[in-house]
């Protein structure tokens, strides 16, 4: 009987086990990973679950009963240490071996570390786990003086639910603004005033020197900046974003490039191996080159097309990249790929002194990428801007009264 094995017991690994029964995949599967919870999903540990609105259980993939019923063979508390693409099969950490005829890799990624001294002191923590965010949630009850060094989207959540909390928060963030690189200064300059319209002390152009350890000497107390500048603070927080992990692929031999470079089928270097979630570095056959996405949405739909390859059957991964936010009173969702060749210009429909918006990437007068925040059911219109390549007039693109399905 033919085995599939897959590393990576996380949003991607879970879909991916998934997808293999749902396409009617009748061999063996096995499903290694590394931390002890069944699969779970990362974004509410930032948001509802760190605020303690949602519940634990509502971040699991499956039931805890769904592995055994689906006859996935779920290990749990199982890093595995090597793979072995001749004699096909992987090595835990106990050293037993699984044999595999395809392998997927899911193994995610994980935080930056912060390179100052002081940085292993108590009181400074990364998110990444359930643990971190349960850890985190006790933390934030007991540290009125809160410093998150980093300004992208877990770094902003997190300074949300601090506040949220009723801590004193200060955002660090070395760049003029924070996000401005994935969202260019124009929407940027949206979420530092949403920050600093609820009290976060954002500062920007500031690069952290070192952690200053309190009195006893063993906890944090302070956040040294090049500057001179020293923030008090009782809980570091460091949103610095994250690196894929792609160790295990690299000393396998299969071809890295910050990402396990597949094809749009997800297929890795080696063709019995493939690559889902956020270390899959995927050909995107709309977009004509290669992309990694750390997002939820493409470590939720890439499994089934990988699963669709392990059961023979065609069908690229061309989703456009998406990915979400809530902050405060603002969700917003984002689509599109602005890519290497930037853009020329945005396009805003909607009050974006009010944050009630559509904004618009455009690149020669093409949507490249879109931006709804606090309006809702226009990702499908959005989408199709994009996908048609049209060159959209800039004042219907503007105005609210035009409806957007009718802009094409
Ligand atoms: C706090 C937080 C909030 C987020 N919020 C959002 C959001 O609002 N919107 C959005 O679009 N995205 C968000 N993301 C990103 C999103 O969660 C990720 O893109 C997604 O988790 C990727 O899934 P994955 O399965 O590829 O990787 P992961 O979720 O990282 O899972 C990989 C798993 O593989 C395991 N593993 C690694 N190496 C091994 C090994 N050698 N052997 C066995 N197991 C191994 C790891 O322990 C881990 O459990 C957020 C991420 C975080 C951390």
């Amino acid at each position: 009987m033919s085995q599939v094995v897959v590393v990576g017991a996380g949003l991607a690994g879970a879909k991916t086990v998934e997808g293999l029964r749902e396409r009617g995949y009748d061999g063996r599967v096995v499903l290694l990973g590394a931390e002890t919870e069944r699969p779970y999903e990362r974004p509410p540990l930032s948001k509802g679950y760190l605020q303690g609105s949602d519940e634990r259980e509502g971040a699991f993939v499956h039931p805890p009963d769904w592995y055994a019923t689906h006859d996935v063979d779920l290990r749990l508390g199982t890093p595995v240490a090597s793979i072995d693409l001749g004699g096909r099969d992987v090595v835990d950490g106990s050293g037993t071996r699984t044999g595999w005829d395809h392998l997927v890799l899911a193994t995610g990624s994980e935080p930056r570390r912060l390179d100052v001294p002081g940085s292993g002191l108590e009181g400074v923590v990364h998110l990444r786990t359930l643990d971190d965010s349960d850890r985190l949630r006790a933390l934030l009850g007991a540290a009125p003086r809160v410093v998150v060094v980093g300004g992208g989207w877990i770094g902003l959540e997190v300074a949300a639910a601090a506040r949220a909390a009723g801590c004193a928060v200060s955002v660090l963030v070395r760049d003029p603004l924070p996000l401005a690189r994935v969202l260019g200064p124009e929407l940027a300059t949206m979420f530092a005033e949403l920050h600093r319209a609820n009290g976060v002390d954002l500062r920007t152009r500031t690069d952290v020197s070192e952690i200053v350890a309190d009195g006893a000497g063993t906890h944090v107390g302070a956040v040294a900046l090049a500057d001179g500048t020293v923030i008090d603070a009782d809980l570091v927080v460091v949103g610095i974003g994250a690196a894929p992990r792609v160790d295990l692929a690299r000393s396998a031999g299969l071809r890295v490039e910050s990402g396990v470079v597949v094809d749009a089928h997800l297929r890795a270097s080696d063709p019995h191996v493939l690559a889902v979630g956020d270390i899959a570095r995927a050909h995107h056959p709309f977009l004509g080159t290669h992309v990694r996405v750390e997002h939820w949405a493409n470590a939720l739909h890439q499994p089934s097309t990988a699963a669709a390859t392990i059961v023979g059957a065609d069908e690229p991964y061309d989703r456009l990249p998406y990915f979400f936010t809530d902050q405060f009173d603002l969700g917003m969702e984002y689509v599109g790929y602005v890519g290497a060749h930037g853009y020329d210009e945005v396009v805003v429909r909607g009050d974006l002194a009010n944050r009630e918006l559509v904004a618009f990437w455009r690149r020669a007068g093409r949507v490249v990428a879109g931006m709804n925040v606090n309006v809702w059911d226009v990702v499908d219109d959005v989408q199709a801007l994009i996908r048609s390549r049209a060159v959209i007039d800039r004042d219907r693109l503007s105005d609210p009264d035009v409806p957007l399905g009718d802009l094409l």
